[in-house]
């Protein structure tokens, strides 16, 4: 019997393990590399068999903020029903297209995944209800951001390792995440991000496209014949008839999500095999010069098409009324907690207490209460407040989205 691997092929099971250098080297010249990582703030020897960006992979998955994902609102709160996304499997969606378009472009799938398992873990609970319910409380304190949050977490309030505050990510991970709050703070250019980045951005928006036309449908709060009249939906629809025969009800809406993914990823990778074309003509640049000029993105086509299915869902959607009234219920609730935990700070967990001689009474609050999950801060808010104190004043109202 022949034990000698096939030609051409590396012994699986030889005497030593392959490198991350080696593991790399199916990459793209514009991708990421392990080696030219500018390594972490508290430096750390380098790990034995995995690189620098699996390992940040892998400590955000054993962080409590990831795991705490499960129970945050994506858009539909516990209260509509259990089929719905959560910001976790949200999150793994998005790791799970951008991992295949970084792959189909050859960029570094690990630093890819890293950053997208990332992208959401700073947001507090009840979704963007409690986001802007924070926002406002801390309107004088330079206001909430779930972005900046994740920053927070990621290199003060994760407490897992002896040698260091936070999860001492690689420097491109706290990077990535640092574009995408410049980018929506509007404070700076997002023309810095690398690829893969960019990636992550593309494939966010490409999942809760197609997964809040799934949930919003499932839910009944809007039908599929509305959702017809939507270009990018009737596409889909075309697509999934084209492929399946006349389909209808839950099968046609499944097979919507799926069109909807496949045209929008196969959109992105053309529009991006098209600019990324300009580099791999340019290499006697060098990558952090050519990297400014790159944008990833959509065809017009496809671009204008999404505009036109997003603001469908703000308005029939995130705006119906049923996520209004949830939405307000979340929002006092935050609110009262806020305005208690700052009157009385005495009731803060001790940890709380500590933080607040470094960020402030409001900031350490906020903080406390952004790092809930739903059902947590519904216990919480019971403990502090009881029942029926649901509509208590807060700092103000909010606007609905
Ligand atoms: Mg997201």
């Amino acid at each position: 019997m022949n034990s000698e691997p096939p030609p051409g092929r590396p012994d699986a099971f030889g005497t030593r393990l392959q490198t991350v250098t080696e593991r790399e080297l199916l990459l793209a010249p514009y991708a990421t590399f392990s080696a030219q990582s500018q390594g972490r703030r508290y430096p750390e020897p380098d790990h034995p068999y995995r690189g620098p960006f699996q390992r940040d992979r892998d400590r955000i998955v054993h962080s409590a903020a990831y795991r705490r994902l499960s129970g945050k609102t994506q858009v539909f709160m516990g209260e509509l029903g259990d089929y719905h996304r959560t910001r976790l499997t949200h999150t793994y969606e998005v790791a799970s297209i951008a991992r295949t378009m970084a792959r189909a472009l050859r960029l570094n799938e690990d630093l890819v995944e890293a950053l997208a398992l990332f992208h959401d873990i700073g947001h507090p609970p009840y979704g963007h209800a409690g986001e802007d319910a924070l926002n406002e409380c801390l309107a004088d304190d330079g206001g909430f951001s779930h972005n900046r949050f994740a920053l927070t977490l990621a290199e003060e309030l994760e407490s897992r390792y002896p040698g260091f505050p936070g999860l001492n990510l690689s420097l491109e991970v706290l990077a990535g995440q640092r574009e995408r709050t410049s980018k929506l703070d509007r404070t700076l250019s997002a023309d810095r991000s690398s690829l893969e980045a960019q990636v992550v951005d593309l494939a966010d928006s490409i999942t809760y496209d197609a997964h809040d036309f799934d949930d919003a449908v499932k839910l009944g709060l809007v039908t599929i014949e509305q959702l017809l009249e939507v270009p990018l939906v009737r596409e889909a629809a075309d697509q999934a008839r084209a492929r399946h025969g006349n389909i209808s009800g839950k099968l046609l809406r499944m097979a919507i999500v799926h069109e909807l993914i496949d045209l929008q990823v196969g959109d992105a990778l053309d529009h991006a095999r098209q600019v990324l074309r300009v580099l791999e003509h340019d290499m006697h640049r060098t990558l952090s010069e050519a990297h400014p000029s790159v944008r990833l993105g959509h065809s017009i086509a496809i671009a204008e098409r999404k505009r036109v299915l997003e603001d469908f869902l703000y308005q029939n959607v995130y705006r119906h009324p049923r996520l209004l009234a949830v939405r307000a219920v979340a929002q006092a609730r935050l609110r009262s907690m806020f305005d208690l935990l700052t009157q009385n700070p005495e009731r803060l967990p001790v940890r709380f207490r500590e933080r607040a001689k470094n960020v402030g009474w409001n900031r350490s609050v906020g903080d406390y209460l952004a790092g809930m999950t739903d059902r947590y801060c519904d216990a919480v808010h019971q403990r502090l407040l009881g029942y029926g104190t649901d509509s208590g004043p807060g700092c103000g109202p909010t606007s609905p989205r």
